[in-house]
C-alpha cells in the first residue's frame, strides 16, 4: 500500500502504566496497513518539519477502524513526552503512512518466535490479533516480552487470554521486580534455552524494541545459535 499523509482525531486514551499510553486516532478515511507496519508522526515539538518526525507502529489489526498506539515516554524525549503527556481527546494528528516491511508472510509455513521489550510488543500485537481475526495461521508463535517491573505488562489480560491456545506462547519477563515468580533478566536467556539443540531449525525470529537488546539478540542468534541470517527479522526503535 502506498503511503500518503491522514490527519486523525484523538478519540480514546488508556493511561496503561506510569509511563505508557494507548491511544486510538479516527481518520475520515480509513487507513489500509499491513499488521507490523508503523506510521510518521508529525508532531509539533519542533519548528523544522524534518525534526518534527517521530514513527510509532500500529498496535491494533487492521480490520480495525480506528488506528491504536501504544507509547512510552523517555525522559526528555520530546514526541513521547507530546504523545504521553500534552495529547487529550480531540487532539488532531498528522501522519505519514503506512511503512515498513516488518510484517508477517502471506502464507505462515513455519514457527514464529517474537522477542520483545517495552512497547515493541506493539507489532506483535497487531500481527497476532490479524492472524487470530482471519484465522490466518495455525503455526507455533512463542512471544517473548521484557520490561522492568510487573507494571509494564502491557495488553497482559489478552495476551494471557491468547495463550489459553495451544498454538500461543507467552512468557514475560521482569528485570528488576524482587517479587516476581516468573522469569527475571533479559529476554535472552528465555530464546536461548528455549530453541537450542537443533530447536531452532527452521524457526523465524522477529525483534522489535531498541537497539541494545535488537543488538543482542542478532548477535545471539547468528553467532551463538547459528540461526540463518533470512530467519531473522527486526523492528529497531532507536
Ligand atoms: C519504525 C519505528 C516504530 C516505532 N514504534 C514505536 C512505538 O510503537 N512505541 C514507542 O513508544 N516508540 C516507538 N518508536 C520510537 C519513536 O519513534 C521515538 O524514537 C521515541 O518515542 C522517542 O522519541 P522522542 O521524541 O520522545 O525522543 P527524542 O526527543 O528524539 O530524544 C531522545 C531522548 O530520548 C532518550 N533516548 C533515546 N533513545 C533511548 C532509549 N533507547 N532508551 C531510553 N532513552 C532513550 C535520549 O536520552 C534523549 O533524551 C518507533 C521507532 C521506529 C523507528
Amino acid at each position: 500500500m502506498p503511503w500518503k499523509w491522514y490527519t486523525g482525531k484523538v478519540v480514546r486514551i488508556i493511561k496503561e502504566s506510569s509511563t505508557t499510553s494507548r491511544f486510538w486516532i479516527q481518520t475520515e478515511e480509513k487507513v489500509d496497513f499491513e499488521a507490523g507496519q508503523f506510521v510518521t508522526m508529525d508532531l509539533p515539538i519542533h519548528e523544522k518539519r524534518l525534526k518534527r518526525w517521530r514513527s510509532y507502529s500500529i498496535a491494533n489489526a487492521p480490520h480495525e477502524s480506528l488506528l491504536e498506539f501504544c507509547v512510552v515516554k523517555l525522559d526528555g524525549g520530546l514526541g513521547s513526552t507530546f504523545l504521553t503527556e500534552e495529547v487529550t481527546i480531540g487532539t488532531e494528528l498528522k501522519f505519514k503512512g503506512p511503512s515498513g516491511t516488518f510484517t508477517m508472510p502471506k502464507k505462515i509455513d513455519h514457527d514464529i518466535v517474537m522477542v520483545c521489550t517495552g512497547t515493541g510488543v506493539a507489532p506483535f500485537r497487531s500481527m497476532i490479533s490479524d492472524i487470530i481475526f482471519n484465522n490466518k495461521s495455525r503455526r507455533k508463535i512463542h512471544l517473548i516480552f521484557g520490561t522492568r517491573h510487573e507494571e509494564g505488562i502491557l495488553y497482559r489480560e489478552e495476551l494471557e487470554r491468547w495463550a489459553e491456545n495451544d498454538w500461543f506462547t507467552y512468557d514475560v519477563t521482569l528485570s528488576r521486580e524482587e517479587n516476581w515468580n516468573g522469569y527475571k533478566g533479559y529476554v535472552h536467556g528465555i530464546y536461548k534455552e528455549a530453541y537450542r539443540d537443533g530447536k531452532e531449525e527452521g524457526v523465524h525470529f522477529y525483534l522489535c524494541g531498541w537497539s541494545q537488546m535488537i543488538d543482542e539478540a542478532v548477535v545471539q542468534l547468528m553467532t551463538k545459535m547459528n540461526v540463518k541470517k533470512e530467519y531473522i527479522h527486526y523492528e529497531l526503535y532507536g
